[in-house]
């Protein structure tokens, strides 16, 4: 059996991660699910959160939202609507989403305008606590 899997991470306009890795976990729509090498064959959609995957004794994180992964063979395949490595997330922008999402929600306002409010608020958190844990984890390369 491989001691590695092939994780593959792309969006519909580019590749975002390509790497050889020892585990991959992920948020999928039902629940984090984690992939060791020999993992049985997997589909699941993905939700809102942190993807984070280990090389050589350190963790990664790539913030995801939407999309699908699958596990086949040794590969990971993720094919997310959105997706950034830690260190591409601009913390000011993702507090500014966060502060216009509050906003929106405390407004009385259809349920549809809620639940988009409530997305972007969802994903506003998820990029903050996908740079936290790169910085803590000392895997992002930007302050
Ligand atoms: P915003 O309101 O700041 O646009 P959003 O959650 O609505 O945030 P998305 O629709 O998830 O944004 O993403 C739109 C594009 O902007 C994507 O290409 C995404 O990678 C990028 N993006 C959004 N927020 C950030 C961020 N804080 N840092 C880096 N890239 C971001």
């Amino acid at each position: 059996m491989a001691k590695e899997l092939r994780l593959e991470i792309v969006t519909p306009d580019r590749l975002v991660v390509s790497s050889d890795v020892e585990y991959v976990g992920a948020p999928g729509v039902l629940g984090e699910f984690g992939v060791l090498p020999g993992h049985v064959p997997f589909l699941s959609a993905l939700g809102i959160g942190n993807l984070h995957y280990n090389v050589g004794g350190k963790t990664y994180y790539v913030f995801v939202s939407g999309g699908f992964a699958e596990v086949s063979g040794d590969k990971v395949t993720v094919l997310a609507e959105v997706a950034e490595r830690a260190e591409e997330i601009d913390m000011e922008r993702a507090r500014r989403a966060e502060e216009r999402a509050r906003q929106r929600i405390t407004k009385q306002q259809e349920a549809l305008d809620n639940a988009r409010a409530t997305a972007a608020l969802q994903r506003a958190m998820a990029r903050m606590s996908c740079r936290t844990a790169a910085q803590s984890a000392g895997t992002s390369s930007r302050a």
